[in-house]
């Protein structure tokens, strides 16, 4: 059951009436109490306020919700229906989740701690992931091959995979479940989800949303709780036949190590480090947007962050400059008002860890430009704000260079030619994504070919399309999300090898001849 309670909350908070909301999981269609009787309350990061409380799952929780996704793919009353009729019942959904999209939004601003602009643009990309999806539900398809002889026919089919188990984190929780759900519905998988315990208010909200569009029960399944309770039980559980992953890097590496004992299918999307390369004859206007747009959004909880600017050094000091003014203008606030462009970090630790990394990054000898404080003025003194920052000077051995510190951080370093930022772009152990900036079209292909990343944005960043594949080199993942390559995971490849006419023995007639 989900329950709604109401309290008065602090003027701090718009003075609205907010609900907080406390939920069960969501098994096989129903509201079902976890086995722990336990629940995880979530603070709002911002206000200090408890804005939801979630059932803390167990390994007998995941156990069961397995169970259910198993028999509903084993019935096959979900993975062999039509594509045609999945494909219906995932666009109702889409409309649904469109419907509710500023309920969703509010959720999902609340929990994270992110501005509410950009949580409604998350929950719209999210129904263009389930309609595109829904797309491909249609046009799954195989080959036959005609040449094996001319009395032989060879089928090579795509199946659904069957149970997938879905982990993802508290930074976009929306849209990292949204770039794996649909496109295994539309697949003919059943799910379950563990989302993050800090962050799950949405995932089961979309779960029961699915249940009123007429989505079987038991299709997706929800359990709340911890990594260690939930989600180990999930890439051990024999009965999980794959683990798509979105979270840190230590944690899918975890992951993959837990899953190789029932070898099972594992996608993995982690961490990134990004660059974002400025060469001196760019649009440095537009790029500076980019730049900034890079650092900031989501507070720079974002994996594909443009954490680090790559800048020619002949325009270096003037770039820099005007970014540096620019910071400043940004607005730091709470997470409903719309004037924000940067809202809270996730958690008191997590603020603490990037304030530490600021203090590495000065230790290390890093010029800081801008920035590098908590935000506590004008009603924020609550909440776990951080201001723009900007360190300049930044060379390649500095830790602010080289790891994922996932806050509003930006770090400075020249060069002077493409060899050069090419190879300061790909000195990093992730591969995520990088953008460069360029007038000079030769250039822009040149140097994307050689960037060792998953995606790279020119001329613009941190842009995403539902048909444009999304996924990691190096240790930044395995597999792809979105287009069809993101379809693709969740099948498996058979093939069926079709004798036509009689068939020759091909034991000896001493064998053959006897009956
Ligand atoms: P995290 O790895 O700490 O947690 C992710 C999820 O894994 C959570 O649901 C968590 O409860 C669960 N988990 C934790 N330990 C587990 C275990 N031992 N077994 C199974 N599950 C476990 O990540 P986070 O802090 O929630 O998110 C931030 C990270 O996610 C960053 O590194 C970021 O770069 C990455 N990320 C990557 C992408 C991408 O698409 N590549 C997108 C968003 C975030």
């Amino acid at each position: 059951m989900k329950v709604g309670i109401f309290f008065e909350l602090s003027s701090n908070r718009l003075q609205e009436w907010i609900m907080a909301r406390r939920y069960e999981l969501f098994v096989d269609g129903k509201w079902t109490a976890a086995s722990t009787g336990q629940f995880i309350d979530r603070v709002s990061p911002a206000h200090g306020e408890i804005l939801a409380s979630f059932s803390a799952g167990s390994a007998e929780d995941l156990s069961n919700a397995v169970s259910a996704a198993r028999a509903r793919f084993d019935d096959g009353s979900w993975s062999r229906l039509p594509g045609a009729t999945r494909a219906t019942l995932i666009n109702k959904w889409a409309s649904l989740i469109e419907r509710d999209l500023e309920k969703l939004a509010k959720i999902e601003a609340e929990e994270v701690g992110k501005p509410i602009r950009y949580a409604r643009a998350e929950v719209a990309g999210s129904v263009d992931l389930a309609r595109y999806a829904a797309s491909l539900a249609w046009q799954l398809s195989g080959n036959a091959f005609t040449n094996l002889g001319e009395d032989k026919l060879g089928l090579v089919t795509r199946e659904a995979r069957g149970v997938v188990g879905m982990i993802v984190p508290w930074n976009f929780p929306l849209v990292t479940l949204f770039q794996k759900l649909p496109f295994a519905l539309a697949a003919g998988c059943t799910t379950v989800i563990k989302p993050s315990e800090l962050t799950s208010g949405t995932a089961l909200e979309v779960a029961a949303l699915a249940k009123e569009a007429g989505i079987p029960d038991g299709v997706i399944n929800v359990v709340t709780g911890t990594g260690q309770a939930v989600g180990e039980a999930m890439s051990t559980h024999r009965d999980v036949d794959m683990i798509s992953f979105t979270g840190s890097t230590v944690v899918g590496k975890q992951i993959a190590k837990n899953a190789a004992d029932t070898v099972k299918h594992v996608a993995l999307e982690l961490g990134g480090k990004a660059a974002n390369v400025v060469f001196a004859d760019a649009d440095l206007d537009a790029a500076l947007d980019g730049v900034l747009f890079g650092t900031i959004l989501n507070q720079g909880e974002e994996c594909v962050a443009g954490t680090r600017l790559l800048i020619e050094e002949s325009v270096a000091d003037a770039f820099v400059q005007k970014l540096v003014e620019r910071a400043k203008k940004v607005v730091v606030g709470l997470p409903l008002d719309d004037k924000t462009d940067v809202g809270a970090l996730i958690h008191e630790q997590h603020m603490n860890k990037v304030l530490e990394y600021i203090r590495i990054g000065k230790e290390e000898g890093a010029h800081l430009a801008v920035g590098g404080n908590r935000v506590t003025a004008n009603g924020l003194d609550k909440g776990f704000f951080v201001d723009t920052t900007i360190f300049t000077n930044v060379t390649p051995q500095m830790r602010v260079f080289r790891e994922e510190i996932f806050g509003p951080v930006l770090t400075v370093t020249t060069f002077k030619t493409v060899e050069e930022a090419v190879a300061l772009a790909n000195d990093t152990n992730y591969g995520l994504g990088n953008g460069l900036w360029t007038k000079d079209i030769d250039k822009a292909i040149a140097v994307s070919q050689r960037l060792r990343s998953g995606t790279v944005f020119v001329n613009t960043y941190l842009e995403s399309a539902p048909q444009m594949p999304f996924g990691g080199f190096k240790e930044s993942g395995v597999g792809r999300e979105n287009g069809i390559d993101g379809l693709m995971e969740y099948t498996e490849v058979k093939s069926t090898f079709v004798k036509l006419g009689k068939r020759v023995p091909v034991l000896p007639t001493t064998i053959a001849g006897s009956h």
